[in-house]
């Protein structure tokens, strides 16, 4: 469906994306995940004809997006990071007006606009001025507009940024809805956030492609980074022997400490940390010795893009990455199945308040 190859390019001296080259296939929800400056808005409005690269190829079908323009453009529908909304006129005339744009006249028009406002549940406040919408209306309304004339591809970027946790929800599953008719691309810096809408992720960091591969599999490089460390009141050979008969520990690091303790670290086990604690407790407890000190560390998405960038010989610059954003994220996207009908909710909530 997409073929990016060798894309390259450059603001000045400054090198924003570095020969990405990958493949989309038709019907997927792919997820472009990387820190502040990475390079996603960039790639994505090379892909979709809005920036000249400055070396590669992008093809939408086949059309080259660079000498095939408008026939490579219909194919795909675009969400920038900064919607081109104009604040003084309604949903209803601003959909109206890109809809001509793209080339649509008529009835085929107007069933078009309606069935957009319809899709985006936006029907409420279509004939309020676009000025006056929350920032989550907002959003819907950029997202109408990317998916008039039906096209094939879907590019969303930052979807959900400056949205309120409801919102998030609701932009969420309308985007996994998307992703039943198109093939959608959403850029995102919240790895829980492409885990739970996402077939396939991208990591970009500095402009690189860092991994290209399945929410599971990045989750697993995560755990890989996960880390325990404990003091024992044992010698290295007494805390060694106990730590061989746990058959989930591999790795590990025993030092001798202070005052007859030896200092533990385990790491690149492929279990949750805290069942691996409970086991390493009971094999110490077992043996006879005393554990002091256990702590765990759990990694962040910013441990791996460290990790991977690593192999390329460079450290990441990890932008605004926050792990506190994480671990609230995570515990949204429990509930996001739990939630199919808080859409309905928050819509009459948001029309009272406007
Ligand atoms: P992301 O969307 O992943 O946050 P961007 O593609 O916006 O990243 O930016 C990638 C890098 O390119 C950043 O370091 C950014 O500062 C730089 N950059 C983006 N746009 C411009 C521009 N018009 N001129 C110069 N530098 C830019
Ligand atoms: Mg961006």
């Amino acid at each position: 469906m997409i073929t990016v190859e060798h894309l390259t390019k450059y603001y000045g001296d400054f090198m924003a994306v570095d020969d990405l080259s990958f493949e989309i296939d038709e019907g997927h929800v792919y997820g472009f995940l990387g820190p502040n400056g990475a390079g996603k808005s960039t790639t994505m409005n090379i892909m979709t004809g809005c920036l000249s690269a400055t070396e590669g190829v992008v093809k939408i079908n086949g059309y080259d997006i660079f000498e095939e323009p408008e026939n490579a453009k219909r194919l795909i529908g675009y969400l920038p990071e900064q919607p081109p909304l104009y604040m003084n006129e309604t949903p209803e005339e601003y959909l109206k007006f890109v809809g001509e744009a793209k080339g649509l006249k008529g009835k085929e028009l107007k069933c078009q606009v309606e069935e957009v406002i319809e899709q985006t549940k936006i029907g409420n406040v279509k004939k309020r001025l676009i000025s006056n919408l929350s920032k989550g209306y907002k959003q819907r309304v950029g997202i109408a507009q990317a998916l008039l004339g039906s096209p094939k591809v879907i590019i969303l970027d930052e979807p959900t940024v400056g949205l309120d946790p409801i919102q998030i929800i609701e932009i969420r599953d309308l985007i996994k809805q998307l992703g039943e008719k198109h093939t959608v691309i959403l850029s995102s810096h919240i790895l829980s956030e492409v885990q739970a809408i996402c077939e396939k992720v991208l990591i970009i960091a500095k402009g690189k492609l860092v991994a290209f591969d399945e929410p599971e599999n990045l989750e697993k490089l995560l755990m890989a980074s996960n880390a325990i460390s404990f003091k024992a009141e044992a010698t290295k050979e007494e805390a060694e022997e106990i730590l061989s008969t746990i058959e989930e520990v591999q790795e590990w690091t025993c030092d001798e400490a202070e005052d007859g303790l030896v200092r533990i670290e385990i790491k690149g086990y492929e279990i949750d940390s805290r069942e691996l604690c409970r086991k390493i407790s009971l094999a110490f407890a077992k043996g006879e010795k005393v554990i002091l000190e256990m702590t765990s560390h759990k990694a962040n998405l910013e441990d791996v893009f460290i990790e991977l960038t690593e192999d390329n010989g460079d450290t990441a610059e990890t932008g605004e990455m926050e792990e506190a954003e994480e671990t609230e994220e995570t515990e949204e996207t429990e509930e996001t199945e739990e939630t199919e009908n808080a859409g309905e909710v928050t819509n009459g909530e948001e029309d009272s308040e406007e």
